[in-house]
C-alpha cells in the first residue's frame, strides 16, 4: 500500500514590531528579569480593562496583503477559557470565528523546481501566556508573567502540504515574509516564530482525510523536518500493524528525534470560545488598507523574479539569496560597486560568503567583509586578476581584516599569470623535466592534463591562468 502524508501548519509569530504588549503598555523585550515587564493588565488584577494596540493590527493588516488575503474589516476577539497557572485571567484574548485575516497563500517552490500554492485558512490576532519556571527552584515552579500578553499572529494553514520538505519550504517562506514586513524577528531559539504540525497519513489517491496528530514545541526548521518525517513513520507504521492513529497532542523531543504522547482527545480542553465582553470589535477604514499597502517593501517574490529576469540569476540563486531580505541587500549594494557579472556575485554569495558565515555562526550584519570589498574582490575573478582559486585566499584575507582585493593582491603577490611569454617558458620547463609523461599525453593518455597543470600550478603557487596553461600544454604537445 502507498501512503500520501498531509500536513497543515500553525505558526505563531511574534510581532515584535509592536513594542508593547497587545491590550497593555507594557514592555516586551526578550530576556528581562522575570516579572519585570509584567503591569496590572498582565497580571489580570481586578478592575483592569484591555486596550487594543494599534501596531498588531497593522502587522496583521501587513501581512493579510503580503499573502493576497482577505482582511475583515471588522473582526472580533473571543475569550479562549483554560486553567493553567502562566494564565492569571483565566483565558486568553484570542479570535475565534472572525479572524482578522484570512483565505490567504503562500507560494512554495518545490525541490524539481515547480510552485506549488499553499493556502493559508487564517491569521488571527491573540496575546501569548506567561511561561512556568522549572528549573529555578528547587521541588517548586516559578511563574513569570513578562510573556503574558506579548502580540501574537497565528497563522494557520491548509492542509495542502505534502511532506516534511514542503512543510520547510513554505516555513521558510513565511519567514522570509515575516522578516521583509519587519513585523517580528521571527528568532526561533527565542520563541518568536513557533511551529505546531498537524500531520495525518491515507492511502495514496483517497479523498478523504486521515487521522491527525499535533506535534508541538518545534523550534527549529531541522527538528520540524525531523518531527514530521518521524511522525509520518510512526503513522504508517501504526496502520499497517493493524492499528489505528489516535487525535492528540504529541511532544517533539529532539534529544531522541521522537514524539511522545502529551494529550488525548478526550483529554483536550473545551475552550468554551465567546466574544470578549471587554472589547470592542476592530473596525479596518478602507483607507488604513491603502495606506498601509502603501508602507510594503518589495517582497521576496517580486525580488527572486526581479533577480531571475532582470539580472539573470539562475532561479535557485535567486531564491537563496532574497530568502532573506539582508543578504539580498549585501548582495544587490555588492552590485552597486560592480556590476558586470551579477551570476559571478550571486555565486560568491551562496558559495564563499555563506559558507564562511555558517562555519562561524555569523549572520550577515556581522560579516567582516563589506559590500565594497566584496565587489572588489568579484571585479578582479571577473577580469581575470586572479583565479577563482586565489580568489578564495583573497577572501580569507579579507575576512581577518585585508584592507582591500587590490590591496592584498599586490602586497602578496597573488595576480595570475596570463602572459603567454612567461607561461610558455614554464610549460616547456614541465614538458622537460618530465619526458615519459609528456610522450604518453602525446599518445593520448588525456589524464595526465591534470598531472601536467598541477606541476604547473605548483610551481606558480596556483597564480597560473588555467585555461591559459591547458592550451599551450596542448599546443606544445602536438608541435
Ligand atoms: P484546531 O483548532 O483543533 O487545532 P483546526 O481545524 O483549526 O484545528 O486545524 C489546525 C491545523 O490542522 C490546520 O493547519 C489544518 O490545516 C490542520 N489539519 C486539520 N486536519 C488535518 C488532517 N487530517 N491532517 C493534517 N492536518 C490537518
Ligand atoms: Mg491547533
Amino acid at each position: 500500500m502507498e501512503w500520501e502524508a498531509v500536513i497543515g501548519l500553525e505558526v505563531h509569530v511574534q510581532l515584535t514590531c509592536s513594542q508593547s504588549k497587545l491590550f497593555s503598555g507594557a514592555a516586551t523585550a526578550y530576556g528581562a528579569e522575570a516579572n519585570s515587564q509584567a503591569c496590572a493588565v498582565d497580571l489580570a488584577l481586578p478592575g483592569v480593562l484591555p486596550v487594543l494596540n494599534r501596531k498588531p493590527v497593522e502587522a496583521a493588516i501587513k501581512l493579510g496583503l503580503a499573502i493576497n488575503a482577505e482582511i475583515d474589516q471588522e473582526s472580533v476577539f473571543a475569550r479562549k477559557n483554560y486553567f493553567y497557572p502562566d494564565l492569571p485571567k483565566g483565558y486568553q484574548i484570542s479570535q475565534f470565528e472572525r479572524p482578522i485575516v484570512h483565505d490567504g497563500h503562500i507560494d512554495i517552490t518545490l525541490t524539481n523546481g515547480d510552485h506549488k500554492r499553499i493556502g493559508v485558512t487564517r491569521a488571527h490576532l491573540e496575546e501569548d501566556a506567561g511561561k512556568s519556571v522549572h528549573d529555578a527552584y528547587h521541588g517548586q515552579t516559578g511563574i513569570d508573567l513578562n510573556r503574558s500578553g506579548t502580540p501574537l499572529l497565528e497563522v494557520v494553514s491548509e492542509p495542502e502540504i505534502s511532506s516534511a520538505t514542503e512543510a520547510v519550504a513554505y516555513l521558510k517562506k513565511l519567514h522570509a515574509l515575516i522578516r521583509y514586513l519587519e513585523i517580528g524577528d521571527a528568532n526561533m531559539q527565542e520563541g518568536s516564530f513557533r511551529c505546531d504540525a498537524n500531520v495525518s497519513v491515507r492511502p495514496k489517491g483517497q479523498q478523504e482525510l486521515g487521522t491527525r496528530t499535533e506535534c508541538k514545541n518545534i523550534n527549529s526548521f531541522r527538528f520540524v523536518e525531523r518531527a514530521i518525517n518521524h511522525e509520518i513513520g510512526r503513522q504508517i507504521e501504526l496502520i499497517e500493524d493493524g492499528g489505528n492513529v489516535v487525535q492528540e497532542t504529541r511532544l517533539y523531543d529532539p534529544d531522541r528525534d521522537e514524539t511522545r504522547s502529551m494529550r488525548s482527545k478526550e483529554e483536550a480542553f473545551d475552550y468554551r470560545y465567546f466574544p470578549d465582553p471587554d472589547l470592542l470589535p476592530v473596525v479596518i477604514s478602507d483607507e488604513w488598507i491603502d495606506e498601509v499597502a502603501t508602507t510594503l517593501p518589495e517582497l521576496p517574490e517580486t525580488r527572486i523574479n526581479r533577480f531571475i529576469t532582470q539580472l539573470s540569476i539562475k532561479p535557485e540563486d535567486a531564491e537563496q539569496i532574497a530568502s532573506s531580505r539582508e543578504l539580498a541587500e549585501f548582495f544587490e549594494t555588492s552590485l552597486n560597486g560592480y556590476d558586470r557579472n551579477p551570476q559571478l556575485t550571486a555565486n560568491w554569495v551562496t558559495g564563499e560568503l555563506l559558507a564562511q558565515l555558517n562555519r562561524e555562526e555569523r549572520t550577515i550584519e556581522q560579516s567582516p567583509i563589506n559590500t565594497a570589498q566584496f565587489a572588489g574582490l568579484i571585479a578582479r575573478i571577473d577580469d581575470q586578476t586572479i583565479s577563482g582559486k586565489i580568489a578564495k585566499q583573497v577572501f580569507q584575507e579579507l575576512w581577518q581584516g585585508g584592507e582591500s582585493a587590490d590591496a592584498v593582491i599586490e602586497a602578496k603577490g597573488l595576480k595570475q599569470i596570463t602572459d603567454t611569454g612567461a607561461l610558455e617558458k614554464l610549460v616547456a620547463e614541465v614538458i622537460e623535466a618530465h619526458p615519459e609523461q609528456a610522450e604518453e599525453l602525446h599518445g593520448g593518455k588525456d589524464k595526465l592534463m591534470g598531472f601536467f597543470v598541477g606541476q604547473i600550478m605548483k610551481k606558480t603557487q596556483g597564480k597560473a591562468n588555467p585555461g591559459e596553461v591547458n592550451r599551450l600544454l596542448r599546443q606544445l604537445l602536438t608541435k
